[in-house]
């Protein structure tokens, strides 16, 4: 097992380093510049604390990771090892999205990518809502592209009918609807979905993305090899 040592020169055995760094979000082999042993004054559990530095060369960050004692089984006794709880701070991963539908709707990503911090940091209360809004940019500047004439209507209509009125492709159309449904949920008082939850919520979004993106591609090569192209 790897170990981590203290400024008194004790050696402190550890489950495992972190092997990515929480500021950079990249996969490391870092070194632990310091270490101490916290004796929590509510809880029995001693934890440790130590400083790491990143080595890529992009980020060389310190960061924190966060250790707890615990009784492990080793050979046929058992000692006690610090486990890997986590590392912070940490630096929201950015979503993956298709370049085509951030140059549709940049505030769609930065809501969605808000939303996604939210959930990251585990703020379960007010991520979903996030995600609902960020539904909506997504639905109406797609249904803006597609039907330029209606842009002033689109953007007046509720989210719910004007994904009925504009949205002509069924899937994105299906996902898109399902998706409000439960992001209303998450903006109401009373829950209606009670056997769906947030999970339900991202991945429809997800599937709604997924959808415009190939929407958009489809059109793209349309427009370029279909329409004047030889
Ligand atoms: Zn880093």
């Amino acid at each position: 097992m790897p170990t981590i040592s203290l400024p008194t020169g004790e050696f402190i055995e550890v489950n495992s380093s972190p092997d990515e760094c929480p500021r950079c979000n990249k996969h490391i082999h870092p070194k632990a510049i310091g270490a101490q042993v916290v004796e929590a004054s509510r809880r029995r559990t001693l934890t440790m604390e130590a400083i790491f530095l990143c080595p890529n060369h992009e980020c060389t960050s310190f960061f924190i990771a966060y250790y707890e004692q615990s009784l492990v089984s080793q050979g046929r006794g058992y000692s006690y090892v610090y486990k890997l709880v986590t590392a912070l701070p940490r630096t929201p991963k950015k979503p993956a999205v298709f370049d085509g539908i951030i140059s549709l709707s940049p505030n769609f990503y930065e809501i969605y990518s808000q939303a996604s911090e939210a959930d990251q940091r585990k703020l379960d209360q007010v991520a979903g809502v996030g995600y609902r809004k960020a539904l909506e940019f997504l639905v109406k500047d797609y249904c803006c592209l597609k039907r330029p004439d209606d842009a002033e209507k689109i953007r007046a209509t509720m989210l719910g009918p004007c994904i009925d009125r504009y949205v002509t492709d069924e899937n994105i159309r299906d996902c898109a609807k399902l998706a409000t449904w439960l992001g209303n949920d998450e903006t109401h008082y009373v829950r209606k979905w009670t056997d769906r939850d947030i999970n339900d919520l991202k991945a429809l979004i997800s599937l709604t993305l997924s959808w415009v993106e190939t929407s958009i591609k489809t059109d793209q090569y349309r427009s370029a090899m279909l329409n004047g192209g030889s």
